[in-house]
């Protein structure tokens, strides 16, 4: 199949064989003919499948006849971050660009009277993340009531951050008659309930098994036996390993920023990105990432979604994710386009249950990485000069102590450090700060403090979304893996390594 036998214009495709693709990717074959009739699509695609193009492409072509009036966009794509918001509005820059068409990019952290003059410009295509949306609407600088394709891309994660209730008030501002493009990487029930209610007898199209990771990506977990070698581990890895640009995850914004500061300090070029940042400050960090200035990033899942920098060569999970899913989202930035890539995963004995939940989700046991054999204490140049860990315990050790007994007692409590723990952020008044920033602070598969939403502020019952592991208490305290004996058996090691029912692959195979 090629792009001309999909019923696209000659100015698309002239911008597509531009942008030098050959061939559509599947989810591109699939879906382009059937939007650009009109219907309604639920794809299940991850991000690197060439799904934005999917239904950008289409969208341009529909577009084309028509005219946007002030402040009446006709068409609507919801994003989950800035980022991904960014890299759309690129897309339709670059197959738009021997189209008239005009666009607008809502979203936090940016001018939000440039947004309006564009608005009251008139737009064809309005790209935007919910919240800054709906600050808009309720201002009164923009209706509605001229969309006539909605796309909703990475439903999984707006629900992940809470967006959902977000969503579904727009989609109550929104004309009945429209057509919709709803995309998401995975299908739990809730998601499906949400396509069920957004859309009309929609073309399904599946183009990869949700939970499946790249053949062209090895994955390793390394494991260490506590939170403080980490750090030395993960040096020991990025000298070990040639490395062409890295991306480096943690669970938290704060820890984002210590970690990077502490690669600094040993002399690796390296950027932090996180949704505290100031707008500003993360369009140039990834810009330079992009461009290679930067070989190392260290990121937090929110601003790292669905990123598309090709070449990445190395995934590190600093902390194994709280949701097994971001294992498949965060090593997938890595392995693009049949390149190869390889993933490390640093697992301490606390990490037993979360590991296990992703090596059900791949259906596989993730292979431990030999070499890296981590200390048990730090080692001395992990110490600064009066003797204490690199970073004070105000800034790392100590709270992250803290928090881990916090742990024992239930999850809730390490969602959001106190204050007198808060790491570094940029000065930026709170107000200003996104709500991606705001849903970043708390650990994504923790509980969720029941803040009641702008339009849900009667509703006091758990969300939907709280996942029942969120409930179950974490697992005792395992021995450090430095100290198991190779010859124990199955049985033995579930009674003594602390993850419960569970025993990671790594363990198995001793
Ligand atoms: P996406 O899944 O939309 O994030 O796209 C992933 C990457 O694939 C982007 O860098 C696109 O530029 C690229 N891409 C999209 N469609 C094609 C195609 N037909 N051929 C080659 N590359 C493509």
């Amino acid at each position: 199949m090629s792009f001309a036998q999909l019923g696209l214009s000659e100015p698309v495709l002239k911008a597509v064989s531009e942008a030098g693709y050959v061939d559509p990717t599947p989810i591109q074959a699939q879906a382009i003919p059937v939007v650009l009739t009109g219907r309604d699509v639920l794809g299940c695609a991850q991000t690197g499948t060439g799904k934005t193009a999917g239904f950008t492409l289409p969208m341009i072509d529909i577009l084309s006849a028509g005219r946007a009036k002030a402040r009446m966009p006709r068409s609507l794509i919801l994003e989950p971050t800035r980022e991904l918001a960014a890299q759309v509005a690129d897309a339709f820059e670059t197959y738009g660009k021997h189209t008239k068409l005009t666009k607008a990019l809502i979203i936090g952290g940016e001018s939000m009277s440039d947004q309006e003059k564009a608005l009251d410009r008139g737009v064809d295509v309005l790209i935007a993340t919910p919240g800054r949306l709906l600050d808009l609407f309720e201002r009164g600088k923009i209706l509605l009531r001229d969309i006539k394709v909605l796309v909703i891309d990475e439903a999984d994660r707006m629900l992940d951050m809470g967006f959902i209730p977000d969503i579904e008030r727009i989609v109550t501002l929104l004309p009945p008659l429209r057509q919709t493009l709803f995309f998401s990487a995975t299908m739990p029930p809730e998601i499906r309930r949400l396509a069920d209610k957004f859309l009309s007898s929609p073309k399904e199209i599946t183009v990869a098994r949700p939970a499946t990771t790249a053949t062209t990506i090895e994955d390793f977990v390394v494991p260490v036996p506590g939170e403080t070698a980490k750090r030395e581990v993960l040096r020991g890895l990025l000298r070990t390993e040639t490395i062409k640009t890295a991306l480096i995850f943690c669970n938290r914004k704060r820890d984002v920023d210590i970690l990077f500061k502490s690669l600094a300090r040993h002399g690796f070029q390296a950027g932090a990105l996180h949704g505290d940042m100031t707008q500003d400050k993360r369009t140039s960090t990834l810009e330079r990432f992009r461009l290679g200035e930067i070989p190392i990033l260290v990121a937090s899942d929110v601003a790292a979604r669905g990123l598309d920098i090709d070449d990445i060569t190395h995934v590190f999970n600093f902390d194994v994710p709280y949701n097994a899913e971001d294992y498949v989202h965060r090593i997938g930035r890595t392995g693009r386009a049949g390149r190869s890539g390889r993933a490390f995963t640093l697992v301490t004995p606390d990490d037993g249950r979360n590991l296990g939940a992703i090596e059900r989700l791949i259906r596989r046991g993730i292979p431990r990485h030999g070499a890296a054999a981590a200390p048990a204490e730090p080692a001395p140049e992990e110490r600064a000069p009066g003797g204490e860990a690199e970073a004070s315990p105000r800034e790392d050790g100590g709270g992250r102590r803290r928090r881990r007994r916090g742990r024992g007692r239930g999850r809730g409590e390490d969602a959001r450090p106190a204050p007198e723990e808060a790491g570094p952020q940029e000065a930026r008044p709170q107000e200003a700060r996104s709500q991606e920033a705001r849903r970043e602070e708390r650990p994504k598969n923790a509980p969720r403090k029941q803040v009641p939403r702008r339009d849900d502020r009667h509703r006091e019952e758990p969300r939907a979304e709280q996942r029942p592991s969120q409930r179950q208490p974490a697992p005792p305290a395992a021995p450090k893996p430095a100290q198991r004996q190779p010859q124990r058996d199955q049985a033995d090691a579930e009674k003594q390594t602390g993850f419960g029912d569970y025993v990671p692959a790594f363990l198995k195979r001793r």
